[in-house]
């Protein structure tokens, strides 16, 4: 059972009926992806699994902290992170989803593997575009060079009303 990846839930043998389990989530978890936003991490998961006879609830709670890169300057940013999921598993005749919150697995499997659902709930907790909070925090190199390069630093983005305020100060 040693070789068993800690991410695997041996399902059949499960009573009906609520079951905890308790996950973490380490930079070792996310080397393994090669694309990867989240460089290191230390993530708690608390997972409450309910099985019904056809089907089993999984109510999924992230919380820790990850580092990833700055989307503005490209530093080293750490970030708290909270986040909650579900996820809904039939019985079926084959494996395979069928909705982002709904898998269908055979009865012929035994083992639930949550790493992919797990590494997108981490990914899903990050904030949509991840930079350091003040801009003053960001590496001041790097914004000299993007200044230099004429690089607009948020052409899609809806200016932030904070920075409305800022340019009424000059
Ligand atoms: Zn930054």
């Amino acid at each position: 059972m040693a070789t068993l990846s800690p991410y695997k839930i041996p399902f059949l043998g499960l009573s009906v009926g609520f079951h905890t389990y308790e996950f973490e989530l380490d930079d070792s978890f996310f080397a393994a992806y090669e694309f990867s936003e989240i460089t290191h991490a230390d993530i708690q998961i608390d997972l409450e699994l309910e099985k019904q006879s056809t089907m089993m609830v999984l109510k999924f709670e992230l919380g820790g902290v990850v580092e990833t890169e700055c989307a503005r300057c490209g530093d080293p940013l750490e970030i708290e992170i909270e986040h909650s999921d579900r996820l809904v598993v039939k019985f079926g005749d084959t494996t395979g989803t069928s909705d982002d919150d709904i898998l269908e697995i055979s009865t012929s499997e035994h083992l639930l593997d949550l790493s992919q659902y797990l590494y997108e709930y981490a990914h899903l907790a990050l904030p949509s575009r991840s930079v350091h909070e003040d801009e003053e925090d960001c590496n001041p190199d790097a914004l000299d060079l993007l200044d230099d390069l004429g690089v607009d630093d948020d052409p899609d983005e809806p200016l932030d009303p904070r920075w409305d305020a800022l340019k009424d100060l000059k």
